[in-house]
């Protein structure tokens, strides 16, 4: 008899909770991954940087499972069908993971769930990725909150050692059943191809976390963690991140309760996967030209800093905070483009993509999200460049040709495109 611990955005070994509760027991654990053949079909680009920094941190897990003597069972298919397999060639005791809040992994895990109740096997998950979820910060009636700095105030004011602390999941390592390695299907088997993926470390140094209140604004400095794609993975545990963030900088521990406040606006709130979290803002005549938005995706908007973004987006699969702001500003605003378009391609385009991050930054952008940038602040990309990258530092480095005459002009006039956003705005809401 075996119990199954199934990783999912969880691929760590060190301080992980359902791990931990699974390893615990005393029951012989496999540590199971599964290609999700309904996710992996949805890819339209089988150049993957994501797919192939999963199969990366997949083949590293595997490796530390075989010095502790055992293995990492990865299948490739629909999850339901795997765990129809899995009970058909091993007793199971129990099934353990953690949670997932985006709508599709809700009703994955529910259906899964149903199927292995339904064979008298417990489903156990585990809060994990976050510090706090669903409903453990909500406002005094109960209710969610849909404003940041309120929301922060309580997490800060309930967070403490016990939220905090690592589960000492090497403890228990002997748990794992013991095992040979089996062989691990190729990026070629799952029906992908290599990129050119640069994998982020997954360390930050000390300084620029300590300096990052000063820095983070300023795209051609080292000046944030890029640990973002480790967060989003789990290669990297977030209690670990916090500790480090209390110690350090709170100004960069915002920035993670930022990350646990969206997973939970899109826990209580799953109708923002399409729409508005403001309905009204769903009424917007955007204009969608075909024209102006290949050329946004493509760098060539003529507006320096929005063209670096996008074409470092492009390139490297990252983009700096700041920068993703005013790009995202730019393409609805600007060119009054369906906030929706750009955020279907950073999800195409972005290592770190997160449903729940991602959606909360173009809504914020687009104006039409839960505390969001009201419509009549409209980012003008000229200022934004003199101020975050005044030496230009940035600009030349992806947009070398910028000072010169093959340069793009300017797809909008920017006094011309602000005062149109703020009139489709008005008249769009005012309608409402
Ligand atoms: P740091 O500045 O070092 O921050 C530390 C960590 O905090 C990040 O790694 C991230 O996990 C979290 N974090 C920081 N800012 C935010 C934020 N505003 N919201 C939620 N979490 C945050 N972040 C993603 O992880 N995935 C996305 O798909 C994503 N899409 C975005 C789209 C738009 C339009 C905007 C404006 C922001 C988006 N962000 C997203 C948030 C932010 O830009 C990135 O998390 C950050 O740039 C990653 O760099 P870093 O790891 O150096 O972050």
């Amino acid at each position: 008899i075996v119990s199954i611990f199934w990783f999912r955005r969880d691929l760590r070994l060190t301080d992980n909770a359902g791990l931990y509760h699974a390893l615990k027991v005393g029951i012989p654990v496999i540590p199971l991954f599964i290609y999700d053949s309904d996710i992996l079909e949805q890819l339209s680009d089988r150049e993957d940087r994501r797919v192939q920094f999963i199969h990366q941190a997949i083949e590293s897990l595997a490796e530390s499972l075989q010095l502790l003597g055992s293995y990492l069972l990865v299948k490739h298919g629909k999850p339901l069908e795997i765990f129809s397999q899995l009970i058909q060639e091993k007793k199971i005791a129990a099934v353990y993971t953690n949670h997932d809040y985006e709508p599709y992994a809700q009703q994955r895990d529910a259906a899964v769930e149903h199927y292995l109740n339904k064979h008298a096997i417990p489903f156990h998950t585990y809060k994990d990725q976050v510090i706090f979820e669903k409903s453990e910060i909500t406002k005094p009636d109960g209710k969610p909150y849909t404003v940041f700095t309120p929301y922060k105030k309580r997490w800060l004011n309930t967070v403490n050692s016990f939220y905090v602390k690592s589960y000492p999941t090497e403890k228990y390592t002997s748990q794992f059943v013991t095992m040979p390695p089996e062989p691990l299907p190729t990026l070629k088997d799952l029906g992908f191809r290599e990129t050119d993926l640069r994998t982020p470390g997954k360390s930050v140094t000390e300084k620029i976390i300590a300096h990052y209140d000063k820095t983070r604004d300023y795209p051609a400095l080292a000046g944030t963690s890029r640990l973002s794609v480790h967060l989003r993975f789990g290669t990297i545990s977030i209690r670990q991140t916090v500790q480090l963030a209390q110690k350090l900088n709170v100004t960069w521990l915002n920035e993670l309760i930022w990350r646990d406040f969206y997973h939970m606006i899109l826990y209580h709130f799953p109708h923002v996967e399409s729409g508005a979290f403001k309905p009204a803002y769903d009424y917007i005549p955007w204009q969608n030209n075909e024209n102006h938005f290949a050329h946004w995706c493509a760098g060539n908007t003529g507006y320096p800093l929005v063209d670096a973004g996008m074409r470092e987006l492009n390139v490297t699969g990252f983009m700096h905070n700041r920068v993703r702001m005013v790009v995202a500003s730019f393409l609805c605003k600007h060119l009054l483009i369906d906030w929706r378009w750009g955020e279907a391609y950073f999800a195409a385009k972005l290592l770190d993509y997160d449903l729940a991050a991602n959606n909360g930054g173009w809504q914020w952008a687009a104006g039409s999200g839960c505390d969001a940038a009201p419509y009549f602040r409209v980012f003008s990309p000229l200022a934004q460049l003199q101020k975050f990258d005044k030496q230009y530092l940035y600009v030349k480095k992806w947009v070398p040709e910028w000072e010169s005459s093959n340069y793009s002009k300017p797809l909008v006039d920017h006094e011309f495109a602000r005062k149109r956003a703020i009139n489709t705005y008005k008249a769009a809401l005012t309608e409402y």
